[in-house]
């Protein structure tokens, strides 16, 4: 029997958009990944099962070949790296941005900005790209309460609707860059299973058309 494709999916936003496109591919998980604790998924077709891992390890387990396929955001991509990934198709799925916050009406901050954020190297790249030396505070999670708090004058973090910064008294002041999710494929794999692999890309491909010329 020949291996099956393995696609890395991570819960949440990512998931939600890109079991519909399965779907419109013809393909569906055998269990609801929302009322099972399993990681490994088989699907109705035999040659493809998922795996559902953290966002940020997706490039890690494409990148060695632990999955072919995965779909990883732009941010995650961008902040972590995936050297040695082909990134063939932007799915335009999980749509965001990535922003620079800070408390409403916060008044302008004499001396070095503190910026709390998990983006640090995002971060990093921004502010010497504008010229500015600011401290960087490393958070792995609810970075909206780092202002209230005092910990920090502003946040780096995805904004969807803004209703998580406003609901905190918070503003979006810059954006940084806008994300969505892509899909990332081993090199090696692309290779060894390249007829399964292709042809899976190019039914995802036709989908995301169809669906932008909609
Ligand atoms: P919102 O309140 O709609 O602006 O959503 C903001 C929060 O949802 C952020 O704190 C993010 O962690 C999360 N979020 C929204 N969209 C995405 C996405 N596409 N990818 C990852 N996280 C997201």
């Amino acid at each position: 029997m020949t291996e099956p494709v393995i696609l890395a999916l991570s819960k949440g936003r990512i998931l939600d958009d890109t079991l519909p496109l399965l779907d419109r591919v013809g393909i569906r998980l055998t269990d609801d990944p929302a009322k099972s604790r399993k990681l490994i998924f088989d699907t109705t077709d035999p040659g493809l099962r998922v795996i559902i891992i953290r966002a940020t390890d997706v490039p890690v387990f494409v990148e060695n070949g632990a999955a072919d396929l995965g779909v990883a955001g732009k941010d995650v991509l961008m902040e972590h790296g995936a050297a040695g990934v082909y990134e063939p198709l932007d799915l335009g799925i999980a749509r965001c941005r990535l922003m620079v916050a800070a408390k409403k009406d916060a008044p302008p901050v004499a001396g070095r900005l503190r910026v709390a954020t998990k983006f640090v190297k995002l971060t990093k790249q921004y502010y010497a790209e504008k010229g500015e030396q600011v401290d960087l505070i490393k958070l792995y999670g609810s970075m909206e309460l780092a202002p209230l708090m005092g910990l920090a004058d502003r946040i780096v973090d995805i904004v969807d609707t803004g209703k998580t910064l406003k609901e905190n008294g918070l503003e979006p002041t810059e954006l940084i860059a806008t994300i969505s999710a892509r899909l990332i494929v081993n090199k090696g794999s692309f290779k060894m299973k390249h007829a399964r692999i292709a042809g899976l890309v190019e039914q995802l491909r036709a989908v995301c058309e169809q669906r932008g010329a909609a």
